[in-house]
Parts: structure tokens; C-alpha cells; sequence
């Protein structure tokens, strides 16, 4: 698998191009937003001529779908995401402030649920739901590279915020306890900001899990 981080908006968000065949590909959360990023991401879909088969959203959070719209106008492939995650995108929409624009929703979804699969650009992703950070919270995990996408769920180090409209703390927690921390130490984590990171140093190290961190090699053997 071949990935692309392009940093975009306001926010440093992590958009995410990911590639398992020649010619295709599958975007995570675009968050393009000012004309320059807008150029930054089509022009390098076109060098590298690459067509989006599929746009994957760890939640609807502005800053995770600022793109959306004009890449489904563009490429017309689909946009999966949470259903319950719409209430979060149309409200986010209406009250942006503090300097930072409201994005265009006008797209449509296609509805992901806890372990759905999506096949797409030779790659193929587990939904996994992890509520908390936002109620329609997902994570997508191709199994065969050994990767997840967390979006804003789990960080290098950090978790998601839960002080945001329907957050909720203790779902989080959940979310990233009985799912994430379940998963192999060895899968690469890439998150929605930040840098990248695995299951087996979030687990032992990551700050906010504290009460939890553990030697991975007596608590989470493998074998
Ligand atoms: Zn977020």
C-alpha cells in the first residue's frame, strides 16, 4: 500500500491518499480547504494519475470534510460514514465560528456499520465503530497492511476530544479499550492529526490510558 499524508486547514488535518493497485485510490477524511490545498491535492491525484474509488470519513467533523463535496462532484465515487455522524456534520455546519469556515455538505453517504467492509484501489478496510469523540465514530482497519485509520479517536499519544457537541467521554474510552487495544501491537496507527504510531506504544504508553497501560508482552501476547 502506497500512503500520501497531505496536512491540511486550519486545523493541520490529516488527509490521507492510500493506494493498492496502479491508477487508483482511496482518500481518508479530505480535509482541502483554501484554494492552494485544493490545487496541492488535485494536482497530485492528476501527476500521479490516480482516481478516487472511494472517500473514507473517520467522522464528520469539518476539518475531516471540507473536500468531500467537490471530490464527489468530481469523481462521483462514494462518501462512507456513519449515519450517526450527520447531526454532528449539519451542526458543525451551521455554527462554524471562531474564524473557521463552514464546510459544504452537499454530498451524499453511504452508510458504514461495525464490520462492514469496504473494497476499494486493491485495498480492502474493516469499519470499526468507535464512538466518543463523535457519536458516528469509525475507524477503518486493513487488515492485510497492517494499518488502521483512527481519525480523531486515538492520536500518537493523545485521544480525542470530548468536549464537542455529543461527544461523550466514557464511550470513548470504551471505543478505544474493548476495540482498538484489542487489536495486534504491531498494526500501524494513523490518525486524523499528528503522527503515526501503533496499537502496541499506545498501549503502553499513551498518557491518557494510563490506568490501563501495560507491558504488552505479559498482558497482550499474541501467541
Ligand atoms: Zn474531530
Amino acid at each position: 500500500m502506497e500512503i500520501r499524508r497531505f496536512i491540511f486547514n486550519l486545523l493541520s488535518e490529516n488527509t490521507l491518499i492510500l493506494s493498492g493497485m496502479p491508477g487508483k485510490c482511496v482518500i481518508v477524511d479530505p480535509g482541502f480547504n483554501s484554494p492552494e490545498e485544493r490545487g496541492t491535492l488535485l494536482d497530485y491525484l492528476s501527476t500521479a494519475s490516480l482516481v478516487p474509488e472511494a472517500v473514507l470519513l473517520t467522522h464528520g467533523h469539518m476539518d475531516h470534510v471540507y473536500g468531500v463535496a467537490e471530490l464527489q462532484r468530481l469523481y462521483g465515487m462514494p462518501v462512507y460514514m456513519s449515519d450517526a455522524d450527520w447531526p454532528v456534520l449539519e451542526y458543525f455546519q451551521r455554527v462554524a465560528k471562531f474564524g473557521i469556515p463552514a464546510p459544504d455538505i452537499n454530498f451524499t453517504t453511504t452508510p458504514v456499520e461495525d464490520g462492514s467492509r469496504i473494497k476499494a484501489a486493491g485495498l480492502e478496510f474493516l469499519v470499526i465503530t468507535t464512538p466518543g469523540h463523535s457519536p458516528g465514530g469509525v475507524c477503518y482497519l486493513e487488515e492485510k497492511e497492517g494499518a488502521i485509520f483512527t481519525g480523531d479517536t486515538l492520536f500518537a499519544g493523545a485521544i480525542g476530544r470530548t468536549d464537542l457537541y455529543l461527544s461523550e467521554y466514557d464511550d470513548l474510552i470504551r471505543s478505544i479499550m474493548e476495540k482498538l487495544m484489542m487489536l495486534p501491537g504491531d498494526i500501524t496507527v494513523y490518525p486524523g492529526h499528528g503522527a503515526p504510531s501503533t496499537i502496541g506504544e499506545e498501549r503502553m504508553t499513551n498518557p491518557f490510558l494510563e490506568p490501563f497501560n501495560e507491558p504488552e508482552e505479559t498482558i497482550y501476547d499474541e501467541n
